[in-house]
Parts: C-alpha cells; sequence; structure tokens
C-alpha cells in the first residue's frame, strides 16, 4: 500500500455524513458547487442507530423541497399538538390552532436513510468508515482534512472551505485553539432512559409527563415500535432494570385520576442518554466553519437537535453560495453570528422544557410547586401556550 497519500481538490471539504454533512452536500451540489464528505462510521451502522424523531415543518420543507426526498410526508407522521402532562392530567397544546403549524414524527434513521440515497443517486462523493480524520491549515486558503479510507489509503482533501459537521465528538471544534473559542456549557443532574418496544401507540401524540417520580415523555416511531424515556441519573445502569421494574418506572409516572395506561410489548433496546446544553463561539475558525453538533448540543426535551443541524446548514449554504456566485465573503463572515441567533432561541427553549418538566433529587417543596405553577401558567391561556408551540414547530427563518 502506498504511504503517498492520494491528494483530492474541491470546493467544499466536509468532516461528517450525519444530517448536517450529507444535507449541506445536497444542497451545494444542487447549487453546481462540488464536496466531499469523510464519514467514521459505516452507512449501516448510522441507519440502525436510533436518535432524533421529530422534524420542524422547515425541516420538512428542507427535505422535500429541495429534492431529497418526500418519503416524509408520506411514512412520517404529522403532529398538530403534544399532551403537557402534570399533577395525574393531561393538556394539549394544539400547534395548529395556535400558531397554524406541526411537526412530522420521521426518525432520524429514516432522515438518513433519505439523504444517503441522494447523495448516493446525484454522483456525490462520500467515503465511509474512514479513521485517523484531522484538519489542518484552516486558516489558510487551502484548509485541509486528512483521513484513511476504508480500503487502508490515506487522502488529503484539499478545499476552499472545511465545514466540521462531525458532531459532539468530532475532531474539527477541538482543531480550534483554546484562546480561539469559547465553550459556553451547563450540566444536568439526570438523564435520559430510553426504551424501544414492540408495541402499538399509547398515544396519538407525544406526551411529556412531569410527576413528583420524575419526568417522562411517551414517543411513537411507527404502528409498531413505539419510545419512551423517563428521567434517571446519569451513571443509571441499564441492565439493572428489568422489563418489569421499567414499566412499572414509567406507568407511575403516568398514573392519575383518567386511568390512562401504558401499552406495554418486548422492550427491545435499552439505553442511558447523557446530555448537556453546548455552544462553541464562533462557530468558525478561519476558513473552517461549523454546523449542527459539532458546534452546539442542546438536551432532547425540546426536540430541537437535528432540527437546528439543519438551520444551520441552511444559513452556512446560503453563505457558501453567495461566496461562489459573487466572490464576497460577506455572508460567511456573518455565518456564525446568524446562525447563533436561533441556536440561542433553541438553547434557551430546551433548556427552560428541561427544567420546567425534570424533577431535582434537592427539589424543595417550593420548587416542586413552582413547577406546578409555571406549568399550569403554559397551559391555562393562549398566550401562556403560544410559545411553546412557536418554538417546537419551529421559528420561521430569518
Ligand atoms: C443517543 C442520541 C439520541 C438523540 N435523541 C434526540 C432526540 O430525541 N431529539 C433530538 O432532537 N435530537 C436528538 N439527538 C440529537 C440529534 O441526533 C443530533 O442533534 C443530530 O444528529 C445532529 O446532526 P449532526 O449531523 O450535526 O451530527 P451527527 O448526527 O452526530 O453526525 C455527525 C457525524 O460525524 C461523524 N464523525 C464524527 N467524528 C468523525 C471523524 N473524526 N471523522 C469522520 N466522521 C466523523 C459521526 O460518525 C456522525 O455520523 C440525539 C443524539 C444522540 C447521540
Amino acid at each position: 500500500m502506498s504511504r503517498t497519500p492520494e491528494i483530492l481538490t474541491t470546493q467544499v471539504g466536509i468532516v461528517g455524513g450525519g444530517p448536517a454533512g450529507l444535507m449541506l452536500s445536497h444542497l451545494l451540489a444542487k447549487a453546481g458547487i462540488d464536496s466531499i464528505v469523510v464519514e467514521k462510521r459505516d452507512h449501516e451502522t448510522i441507519r440502525t442507530t436510533h436518535r432524533a424523531g421529530i422534524l420542524e415543518h422547515g425541516s420538512v420543507s428542507m427535505l422535500v423541497d429541495s429534492g431529497v426526498a418526500d418519503r416524509v410526508l408520506t411514512t412520517g407522521h404529522k403532529h398538530e399538538g403534544i399532551d403537557l402532562r402534570f399533577g395525574g392530567e393531561s393538556h394539549r397544546i394544539d400547534f395548529t390552532d395556535l400558531v397554524g403549524e406541526a411537526v412530522w414524527l420521521y426518525p432520524q434513521n429514516e432522515v438518513f436513510v433519505d439523504l444517503a440515497a441522494a447523495r448516493e443517486r446525484d454522483g456525490g462523493q462520500v467515503y465511509w468508515s474512514v479513521t485517523d480524520t484531522a484538519v489542518r491549515d484552516q486558516t489558510t486558503d487551502t484548509p485541509t482534512i486528512t483521513f484513511t479510507g476504508a480500503d487502508g489509503r490515506a487522502r488529503e482533501i484539499h478545499c476552499d472551505i472545511l465545514v466540521g459537521a462531525d458532531g459532539s465528538h468530532g475532531v474539527s471544534k477541538w482543531s480550534i485553539p483554546q484562546d480561539q473559542r469559547v465553550d459556553n456549557f451547563v450540566e444536568y443532574p439526570f438523564a435520559w432512559f430510553g426504551i424501544l418496544v414492540e408495541a402499538p401507540p399509547s398515544a396519538d401524540e407525544l406526551i411529556y409527563c412531569n410527576s413528583e417520580h420524575g419526568f417522562a415523555l411517551i414517543s411513537q416511531r411507527d404502528a409498531n415500535v413505539q419510545r419512551m424515556y423517563f428521567q434517571c441519573s446519569p451513571d443509571e445502569d441499564v441492565d439493572e432494570w428489568t422489563d418489569q421494574a421499567i414499566w412499572a418506572e414509567l406507568q407511575k409516572r403516568l398514573d392519575g385520576p383518567d386511568g390512562f395506561q401504558l401499552k406495554q410489548g418486548r422492550i427491545f433496546d435499552k439505553t442511558v442518554l447523557r446530555f448537556r446544553s453546548y455552544v462553541c463561539e464562533p462557530l468558525r475558525y478561519g476558513n473552517m466553519f461549523l454546523a449542527g453538533d459539532a458546534g452546539h448540543t442542546v438536551p432532547p426535551t425540546g426536540a430541537k437537535g437535528l432540527n437546528l443541524a439543519f438551520a444551520d446548514v441552511r444559513v452556512l449554504f446560503e453563505s457558501i453560495e453567495f461566496f461562489y456566485s459573487t466572490g464576497s465573503t460577506k455572508l460567511l463572515d456573518t455565518y456564525s453570528d446568524r446562525a447563533l441567533q436561533r441556536i440561542w432561541k433553541a438553547q434557551n427553549f430546551s433548556y427552560w422544557m428541561t427544567s420546567m418538566l425534570h424533577t431535582r433529587a434537592d427539589a424543595s417543596s417550593f420548587e416542586h410547586k413552582r413547577q406546578l405553577g409555571e406549568l399550569a401558567g403554559v397551559v391555562a391561556s393562549r398566550p401562556g401556550s403560544a410559545y411553546l408551540a412557536e418554538a417546537y414547530t419551529g421559528w420561521p427563518n430569518a
């Protein structure tokens, strides 16, 4: 095997073949701009990893209007509201009535399948299963990605613009010298215990439940598979939980005078999902730009992670297209500030939903009752509910 790296040249080099990287590559190709994506995992591993499930209407439009696929409209499920459940009672937040919008239940796996198929259909260059990825020369006119391909061959991608779309554990963000970035973050003293279940849906829409025993989320995948979560300790060991104990814990949090009962079934996946809120500022270092989880992460309570990744891509794509069509860096220079406006709104919403719905182990009776007062204020009136409805379904694009 040759030790001399193969040199590849392109306009935009993208690290990461998740939703952000593949969507950006797709939009660039449509605009006649070349890109190469490098992804460390294989197609099957990404396809079978369960993550986000709720798409804002703007994310759905990006998939459909840009010609990725319209399967989201045929196999996804439109949700026009959610239930907020507290004190054992459910209160529907009617998105369509409040803000005239909705969200779609369409698992991230399907988004990935659509994006990967679109890249293959359109002849996009994606290197799967790469190793040893590194980025260098970000502050020069030829930022470079180095990696070893699945065939064992060392390669270098020389590009004009390098995009770090490599998620929260990628290499791009950490390549920015510490004195050139600010890491804003907050940790939470809890995590989510997530299960996948073979069962019919317990409800038509998502139920976000606050109870004295902790938070629970009853979500769906399709007619036969459901996704449910309950608040747990970040160091919870899934193997210590029997299926019977999991169902008892979930049901306890949902119990109420209305007699709501979960539809149980075979649990075939158990995971503990740890999370924190994080924003890297700025989302740029020289000619390298960060998009999606590479630049920021949110707790999953507001269902914003995947949607924010797409929102970044929309802003970054416009900036790159403007650069190639006019030669001006004006929009690239403001990418970080413009993307951060939505990111901080989503950070606030995700933080708010998380702190309103979860129970802290050390919460006083004052804190617990204050939380119930906050929830009552949200469901009591249209103005109380409207902020939640607008934020959950997605703010209009700036
Ligand atoms: C377990 C889990 C559950 C989640 N659940 C929800 C949810 O319910 N709702 C919600 O809204 N959000 C959820 N999220 C967040 C959501 O999945 C992310 O916000 C979304 O995937 C962001 O897309 P992305 O493309 O920016 O990053 P990613 O999807 O993380 O994609 C980044 C890609 O880069 C690749 N990569 C990393 N390092 C390298 C490297 N060195 N070289 C090459 N490639 C590399 C990774 O393999 C990955 O495929 C969840 C996340 C996790 C981890």
